[in-house]
């Protein structure tokens, strides 16, 4: 539809001047979207118009504001694109529907030593293979927030799959974070490297362990969560700008209201549960093994599978 006059703010709505726009700001209807969203008789009694005034204006909102769309077929076509990074189990890659995806956030959560660490460094060796052997032919950005990054265990499962391993750590970038805001600048300043390093695989381990460890008491909840949701909305930005992998390792605590079966949940609740796309709990069995349970996807049933963790590294 033609306009007459590009609409940017509220007062550039029709009969909305200077001082009702002043008046619907301070009583918190301060953009566009805000009037789009707002009901005519209230929308009249803060601006103090008629409600046939506020009607037109509410209108013109709406009318001004894009709704950014794809249709299906788009979609379709962008997910052709896709990329998976083998686990290095077939098990698991069936599983997860052929492996960790890219243009998504793929999560494991499980007590210690359940196995969150070695997938992330199995991941980072495989995704450096060429696609025919489960790879992305990509590197690898890893944010250290615990530091468990083992140069010496990479290249133990780099020399198992007959990979050069001074060849594939230098192609992981490592970032050590001790605060949340260093963790969660490394990825908000992340573009530039991943564009020149053909970043192809984004690591977060531990996810939420610093968020943990700042924000602590009932109060700071609201803030913790808040911040992590920016940080997961930032890695899920960057994974489908640059159509690339996200993993990322998330610790559980105990759930004293669960009386029956696993008493475990992820840290970070809700906020986890919608951003992540692939969501895997890890728990330890005899040995070497360990059962990976498939909690949420988009795309493919729930399910659990086996793996074993070898000197090798990961495999069936
Ligand atoms: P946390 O919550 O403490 O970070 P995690 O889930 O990240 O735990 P990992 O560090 O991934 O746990 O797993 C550690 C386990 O992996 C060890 O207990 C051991 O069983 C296994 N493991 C580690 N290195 C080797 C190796 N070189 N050979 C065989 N198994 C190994
Ligand atoms: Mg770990």
């Amino acid at each position: 539809m033609a306009k007459d006059k590009a609409i940017r703010e509220l007062e550039d709505l029709p009969g909305i001047g200077e001082t009702t726009a002043a008046k619907l700001r301070a009583a918190g209807i301060d953009s566009l979207d805000k009037v789009a969203a707002s009901i005519p008789a209230e929308f009249s009694e803060i601006a103090g118009i008629n409600v046939e005034a506020a009607k037109k204006a509410i209108q013109a909102a709406q009318e001004s504001t894009t709704v950014n769309f794809l249709t299906g077929e788009e979609i379709s076509e962008k997910r052709k694109d896709i990329g998976r990074i083998s686990t290095g189990a077939k098990d698991f890659d069936e599983l997860i529907g052929g492996g960790v995806e890219t243009n998504g956030i793929t999560e494991t959560y499980g007590r210690f030593a359940s196995g969150k660490t070695q997938l992330g460094f199995q991941l980072a060796v495989n995704v450096q293979k060429p696609k025919e052997k489960g790879g992305l032919d990509g590197n690898v950005l890893f944010i250290d927030t615990e530091s468990t990054f083992r140069p010496e265990r990479i290249a133990e499962i780099a020399r198992a799959q007959n990979m050069d391993p001074e060849k594939v750590l230098s192609n992981i970038y490592v970032v050590k974070a001790s605060t949340t805001p260093d963790q969660t600048l490394a990825i908000e300043r992340s573009d530039k490297l991943i564009q020149e390093k053909n970043i192809k695989l984004i690591i977060v381990d531990s996810l939420t362990a610093l968020f943990r460890s700042e924000f602590v008491g009932r109060g700071a909840l609201g803030e913790r969560q808040q911040k992590l949701n920016m940080h997961l909305h930032k890695l899920q930005t960057l994974a489908d700008k640059y159509n690339l992998a996200v993993y990322v390792t998330n610790q559980v605590m105990d759930n004293p209201a669960i009386m029956f079966g696993d008493p475990t949940t992820p840290i970070g609740g809700n906020v986890l549960a919608h951003a992540a796309t692939t969501m895997l709990y890890l728990r330890k069995s005899k040995e070497d093994k360990r059962i990976v349970r498939l909690v949420d996807s988009p795309s493919v049933p729930e399910g659990e599978c086996v793996i074993k963790i070898t000197p090798k590294g990961i495999s069936e």
